[in-house]
């Protein structure tokens, strides 16, 4: 029986387990997310090497009696350590890492997950304060699209007539659809009275973010850098895209409040 494994494998999250070990969170591209055991106290140059969001080939004992997984070793190629230096990086980088582990690691298509993972990473590593929040929304747009989760943004789901591109949408709460404004019963155009809609179960889905999501839609977050987004719009497509993935995970992440 094969006890050694070899993986792609990029540290989602790295927990104290007894006195001085580490249970280690990896996204595998052979087998999505796997959970194991880094022996050995602070100084130990594998514990070094398995922390948070970092990626190379991975060296994994199963104890098939004991059932429990270790590290034997871990070969780092990208260290990515740009995103310890910057708060919001940490926080951003958190908030993709947490998503990731809430969707089961995607549910499949293992290579695809931990690609859209690392390119968001990467981004991170050097994105300054305000990339950072456009990256984890972007990447949080790419990961409802990988979970097939992703709705249509430019015609109505209910009555199919094609949004004018200039006109505003709302997006359901209740059904997870966008609809136009007669058939959401709700205001055609701006400005939208704040808070107002979510009480009546929806959240506006203006032009400039329609327009922003699928610009970046399928492009690695440093590509997304160049097209830019006010401060009222990045507000709004923040809560469009948690809105989404709150009802593909069946809850809200607190690491998407940062
Ligand atoms: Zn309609």
């Amino acid at each position: 029986m094969a006890r050694n494994f070899t993986y792609t494998a990029l540290v989602l999250r790295a927990r104290p387990s007894g006195e001085s070990n580490r249970e280690v969170t990896f996204l595998t591209a052979e087998e999505g997310l796997i959970r194991a055991t880094v022996f050995g106290g602070p100084k130990s140059r594998l514990r070094a090497h398995a922390a948070l969001y970092h990626e190379g080939r991975l060296w994994i004992y199963r104890d098939p009696v004991k059932g429990y997984m270790k590290v034997t070793d871990f070969d780092v190629h990208a260290w990515r350590p740009g995103i310890r230096e910057l708060y919001e990086r940490a926080m951003a980088a958190q908030a993709v890492a947490e998503t990731v582990l809430a969707a089961q690691g995607g549910g499949g298509g293992w290579e695809a997950a931990l690609s859209l993972t690392a390119n968001a990473l990467d981004a991170l590593d050097k994105a300054d304060e305000a990339a950072c929040r456009r990256a984890v929304i972007q990447f949080l747009w790419n990961w409802a699209e990988f979970l097939g989760q992703r709705p249509e943004l430019d015609k109505c789901a209910s009555c199919a007539c094609e949004a004018p591109g200039d006109g505003l949408l709302w997006y359901s709460l209740r059904d997870g659809t966008v609809l136009c404004p007669s058939c959401a019963a709700l205001p055609a155009g701006y400005p939208v009275q704040e808070g107002a809609w979510e009480t009546a179960g929806y959240l506006p889905a203006g032009p400039g973010v329609r327009r922003w999501l699928a610009a970046v839609q399928g492009q690695t977050p440093v590509l997304a850098g160049r097209f830019t987004l006010d401060k009222a719009a990045e507000r709004e497509a923040k809560a469009l895209v948690t809105a989404v993935l709150a009802g593909a995970l069946g809850k809200r992440l607190s690491t998407w409040e940062f």
